[in-house]
């Protein structure tokens, strides 16, 4: 497919790289394309960066159908532009697609149209440490009726985002709550899919946390109340007896690219990692015996992030004295180190534009 593009005739200042937080400022092109069964995906096309006509009945607005991608593009020391195993997150984006039954993508052309507004746009991939172009690819349902129904018409989307690091402490430890009231997915529902929906049922708990002085909470299982899942929009690891111990895969957890790259470079260095149930009451028998070394969270707008206290059920427990453990440092250097190109990539996960 060709993809059209009609360029900006009024580019927008840039925001200062000091100054750009997260998800804030957007680059002066987007990306769309639409999909109905009879056309297929058409009308690719690269246009000035702007709001979009929606009807008031799209099943989006009503239904929630909606599912998305998150990653980054790096700005390298030779100053070319890199991207982190993009092809990892759009085929991710399609098994999410299958479960709210929207239409599977060409993972290569979806590839390639972001690999071109990111050439027509590089000039807004900063380049100040910490910084990166945060790409949010989207998905969502469009026909304007209410009846409920699969959907027809589906708009795929593209929009660029210059950040800096996504939490303003940086890499310094976190503290995070368990969250004991609500769930944020069972098995059988959407917890593996990247849907909206899942933020929207999260959304409670988390300014509940944060009233608190929580930065994100971690999830207990949807139906024993026991087991942790994963920390808002990260996965979670913790190193118990010298071997981390991640939750498994079983349909309630998403399967995030970091996850699966910090698991590589784990065993890469001669770690044992255990992907399993792991109970709460695990994690403070092993805090309180001393057993318990490090935690952390990991995904693409943090990268890693050290858990420096958990609360659970209004008790507070301090986890490493509140210090960056040298395995979550380890993982942090590495990944930003391959990320930025400053280290050798081994796995073939980047892509240089
Ligand atoms: C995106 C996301 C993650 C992290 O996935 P990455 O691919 O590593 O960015 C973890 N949990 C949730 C709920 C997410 O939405």
């Amino acid at each position: 497919m060709k993809i059209r593009i009609e360029r900006t005739a009024q580019p927008k200042p840039h925001a200062d790289e000091s100054q750009l937080g997260f998800g804030r400022y957007f680059t002066d092109h987007m990306f769309w394309m639409d999909y109905t069964p009879e056309k297929g995906w058409h009308d690719a096309r690269i246009v000035p960066y702007g709001p979009i006509a929606l009807s008031p009945a799209a099943t989006v607005l009503h239904y929630g159908m909606e599912v998305f991608e998150g990653l980054k593009a790096y700005r390298r020391a030779d100053g070319r532009v890199q991207l982190f195993r993009p092809w990892d997150n759009f085929s991710r984006m399609n098994d999410s697609a299958e479960r709210l039954c929207l239409p599977q993508l060409d993972t290569e052309f979806a590839q390639e149209a972001l690999e071109t507004l990111i050439r027509l746009d590089e000039a807004w991939v900063p380049s100040l440490p910490g910084t990166s172009l945060y790409i949010r690819p989207f998905e969502f349902g469009a026909d304007p009726f209410l009846g409920l129904h699969t959907v027809h018409h589906t708009q795929f989307g593209i929009i660029l985002s210059p950040s800096g690091s996504y939490y303003a402490e940086g890499i310094n430890p976190v503290k995070i709550m368990i969250e004991t009231r609500d769930v944020r997915a069972v098995r059988g529902g959407t917890g593996y899919a990247k849907c909206g929906g899942n933020y929207a049922a999260s959304s409670r708990a988390g300014m509940y946390a944060e009233k608190k002085g929580y930065t994100q909470v971690l999830w207990l299982d949807g139906v024993e109340r026991k087991y942790v899942e994963e920390v808002g929009a990260m996965n979670v690891m913790f190193m118990i007896d010298h071997k981390v111990v991640t939750p498994a895969l079983l349909g309630s957890v998403l399967p995030g690219v970091t996850r699966r790259s910090c698991i590589q470079l784990l065993k890469d260095w001669g770690y044992e990692v255990e992907e399993r149930q792991l109970a709460a009451e695990e994690i403070f028998t092993a805090l309180a015996e001393g057993r318990l070394q490090e935690a952390w969270g990991c995904g693409t707008a943090a990268v890693v992030s050290p858990i420096g206290e958990l609360s659970f059920h209004d008790k507070a427990y301090t986890i490493n004295d509140f210090q960056i453990g040298p395995v979550t440092r380890r993982l942090y250097d590495e990944l930003t180190g391959i990320q930025y190109g400053r280290l050798p990539d081994t796995h073939g996960w980047t892509k240089v534009l």
